[in-house]
């Protein structure tokens, strides 16, 4: 085994510290474990685009709104170990909340990040205080590694605009590589959370991605009106098993202006879920390629 593990933070930071004054460029990738192929794609790229990759598992119980979610939120991190391990990643690290944390006697003395203006609307709205958790850990998980890039999921698109604010109120913060959402064959976007689906659930829970194809199928077909956009991706998400959060579209340069009404020059299609009580997430560009999905 090639990889060093380390369950310490102030470890892994000077093991960072110390590739980086040899002159290594670092690649970092944060998760929160139960690893499948959308993460090894991320640590993939990392390895491959920098000289060393780095790779954090830590279940953040900032960012869970709902501490039942928290408690049923899979873990496996000797799995993860073994999946790591011939990827090229030279450091998974794991930590708890107070050693990440050392200056704060209680989380509540937690000193919060501000996630900035991504934050708002959909993702921000439905999971209160997710994205607050989520800037705080990635700017300490920054400030401690402090890699030359940082690798985060396309599937998380509202997470990408966070972290991209956070990076930019650091000094000498990382640049942010946003990589594909990686699929299944049937379109399921690859998740941690997929692992709770049962048989007869998992069979529904295409439909997430299938609405977001047919948005992107009537974009191509000209459709630009926004509602009528939305419209689409509801009528397709309309089925008894799926308990619908959100379907919407945004302009993805101009998020702050929330739902757009009229024509449109650039969409991307957000939804989330319920299907068999577990919480999934989806989005796709409407005109890009998957590539740039
Ligand atoms: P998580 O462990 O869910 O916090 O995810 C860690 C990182 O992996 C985040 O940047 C996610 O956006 C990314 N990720 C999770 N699932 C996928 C996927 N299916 N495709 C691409 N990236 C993903």
């Amino acid at each position: 085994m090639n990889l060093l593990r380390c369950d310490d933070p102030a470890e892994a930071a000077a093991w960072c510290a110390s590739e980086r004054a040899a002159g290594r460029s670092l690649g970092f990738v944060p998760t929160m474990g139960a690893l499948h192929e959308g993460h090894l794609e991320l640590v993939r790229r990392a390895a491959r685009e920098n000289d060393v990759a780095a790779v954090s598992v830590f279940v953040n119980p900032l960012q869970f709104d709902d501490a039942r979610d928290l408690a049923a939120y899979p873990r496996d991190l000797e799995g993860d170990a073994l999946l790591l391990d011939g990827e090229g990643c030279g450091l998974l690290f794991t930590g708890t909340l107070a050693s990440f944390f050392p200056e704060a006697r209680t989380p509540a003395e937690i000193e919060a990040v501000d996630p900035g203006p991504g934050a708002v609307g959909l993702e921000g709205e439905f999971r209160r205080g997710h994205f607050g958790g989520v800037a705080t850990i990635v700017r300490r998980l920054f400030e401690l590694t402090r890699p030359h890039r940082a690798y985060f999921g396309a599937k998380d698109f509202q997470q990408t605009l966070v972290v991209e604010h956070v990076a930019r109120q650091l000094d000498g913060g990382p640049a942010i590589v946003v990589c594909p959402t990686s699929r299944e064959p049937d379109g399921l976007a690859r998740s941690s959370r997929n692992r709770l689906l049962g048989e007869s659930v998992r069979e529904r829970a295409p439909l997430l991605f299938r609405a977001l194809s047919a948005a992107r199928s009537a974009w191509s077909a000209g459709e630009r009106d926004a509602e009528a956009l939305a419209e689409v991706l509801r009528a397709t998400l309309r089925h008894p098993e799926v308990e619908l959060e959100y379907a919407e579209i945004r302009d993805p340069a101009r998020w702050e202006d929330g739902e757009p009404r009229g024509s449109l020059t650039r969409a991307r299609a957000l939804v989330a879920a319920r299907v068999g009580g577990v919480r999934l997430i989806d989005n796709l560009s409407l005109d890009a390629g998957e590539g740039g999905a």
